[in-house]
C-alpha cells in the first residue's frame, strides 16, 4: 500500500491504534502528551537524530532493526544518567518511496524495542521528506533527584570502568564498508545495540558512578567529554579494553586495529568513574548481578593529560578522536 493512499492521519491512526498507553494521562491524539511524574524524580530528556546516508544506509539496514536501534540509542543517554525511561516521542520524515508495509515494520521495531525497556511511545509528527528517511526520536525518563549520575562528577583518584565489549559495531562497519560477511554477535551489536538501562539503574541506585557516559562517539572522545566536564585527566591501559571473542580474533587475523576499541563509536555500553571506596560495593554488584564490568584506567589531575598507555607502559597515541560530525 502506498502512503498517499492512507494519508498522514490514517498512518498515525495506525500508529496509536498499536501503541499501548496504560497510565498515560493524554497519548496520542491530542495537540500534546500528559504523564504524571514520580514524586521527587527529574525529568530527563534526550533527542536523537538518525538520518538516511549519514547515521543508516537502507540497503544494509533492515527496516525493523533501524527501528529498533532509533530506540536503544535513545534510551542509551537515559541508561547513562542512571535514569528509568518512561516515554518515547517519535519524529518521522518519510522517503516518498517507503510503502506502508516497509512503515509498518520499522514501527514493529520501534514498540518492541520500546516494551523491552518498558518505554511507551505517546507523541511524534509525520512527514514526507523531499529525499532522505528521517528519524527524531526523543525519550523521557525519570531519576530520583539524589541518584542522577552526571559527566562532571570524575575525581583524581577515581577508577574508569566501562561494561561490555568495545569496538564490535565499529569492526562490523568496517566489514560491510570492505563488503565483507559478519560473524552474528557483530552484526547484532551493530545493527540491534542493547542500551544498559538495568546496569545504569543499579549503579545509580547504589550511587557507584562518580560520572557516568554511555560509549556512542568512541572510547577517547567520550572519556573525553567526562574529563573535560570533570577537569580532571586520565591514564588508560589499552591491553585492558574490553574486546569480544570476534574482535580479538580479527585482531589476530590483522583484520581490526585496537583504534576500533579505542575510538570507534556506536559500542553503547557504559563508561563509568568509580571513587576508591566504592570499588569494594562495584565488586559486589558485578558479581550479585554478574555484570561485565572492566577496570581500564584511573583518573588523575588535569595537568597530567589524558594517556594511553601499553602493558610496556609506552604512551600509545590513538589516530584521531571519535566521530564528528562536521570533521570531513
Ligand atoms: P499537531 O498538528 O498538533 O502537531 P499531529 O497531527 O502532528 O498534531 O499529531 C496528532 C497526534 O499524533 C499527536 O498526539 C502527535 O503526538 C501524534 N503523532 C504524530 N505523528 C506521530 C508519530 N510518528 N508517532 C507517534 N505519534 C505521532
Ligand atoms: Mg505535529
Amino acid at each position: 500500500m502506498k502512503l498517499s493512499d492512507l494519508g498522514e492521519f490514517g498512518f498515525i491512526d495506525r500508529i496509536r491504534r498499536r501503541a499501548e498507553s496504560a497510565g498515560v494521562r493524554l497519548a496520542i491524539g491530542d495537540d500534546c502528551a500528559a504523564v504524571d511524574l514520580p514524586a521527587g524524580e527529574l525529568l530527563l530528556t534526550t533527542k536523537d537524530l538518525l538520518i538516511e546516508e549519514v547515521h543508516f544506509r537502507r540497503d544494509w539496514t533492515d527496516l525493523y532493526q533501524l527501528g529498533k536501534k532509533s530506540v536503544s540509542v535513545n534510551v542509551s543517554d537515559v541508561a547513562a544518567m542512571g535514569g528509568r525511561p518512561r516515554y518515547l516521542f517519535l519524529g518521522l520524515a518519510i522517503a516518498a518511496e517507503l510503502t506502508v508495509e516497509e512503515l509498518d515494520t520499522f514501527i514493529d521495531g520501534v514498540l518492541d524495542a520500546a516494551s523491552g525497556y518498558g518505554v511507551l511511545l505517546i507523541g511524534g509528527d509525520t512527514c514526507r521528506s523531499p529525499g532522505p528517511m528521517m528519524i527524531s526520536v526523543t525519550v523521557q525518563g525519570t531519576v530520583p533527584e539524589q541518584e542522577m549520575v552526571c559527566r562532571s562528577g570524575a575525581k583524581t583518584g577515581d577508577a574508569v570502568y566501562v561494561s561490555g565489549t568495545l569496538g564490535d559495531s565499529a569492526l562490523a562497519l568496517r566489514m560491510m564498508l570492505a563488503g565483507k560477511e559478519l560473524p552474528n554477535k557483530l552484526a547484532e551489536k551493530h545493527h540491534d545495540p542493547r542500551a544498559r538501562v538495568e546496569l545504569g539503574r543499579a549503579l545509580a541506585a547504589a550511587h557507584i558512578p562518580s560520572a557516568m557516559i554511555d560509549v556512542s562517539d568512541g572510547l577517547v572522545a567520550d572519556l573525553g567529554h567526562i574529563l573535560e566536564a570533570s577537569r580532571v585527566g586520565a591514564k588508560i591501559e589499552i591491553d585492558a579494553l574490553p574486546l569480544s571473542r570476534e574482535f580479538a580474533e580479527a585482531l589476530s587475523r590483522g583484520e581490526a586495529s585496537r583504534d576500533l576499541a579505542l575510538r570507534g563509536g556506536e559500542d553503547y555500553e557504559l563508561l563509568l568513574t568509580v571513587p576508591p571506596d566504592k570499588e569494594g560495593p562495584l565488586a559486589d554488584l558485578a558479581r550479585h548481578f554478574a555484570l561485565d564490568l572492566t577496570r581500564i584506567g584511573q583518573i588523575r589531575d588535569k595537568g597530567t593529560g589524558f594517556e594511553l598507555v601499553n602493558a610496556a607502559g609506552s604512551v600509545y597515541a590513538p589516530a584521531e578522536g571519535g566521530y564528528n560530525h562536521f570533521h570531513s
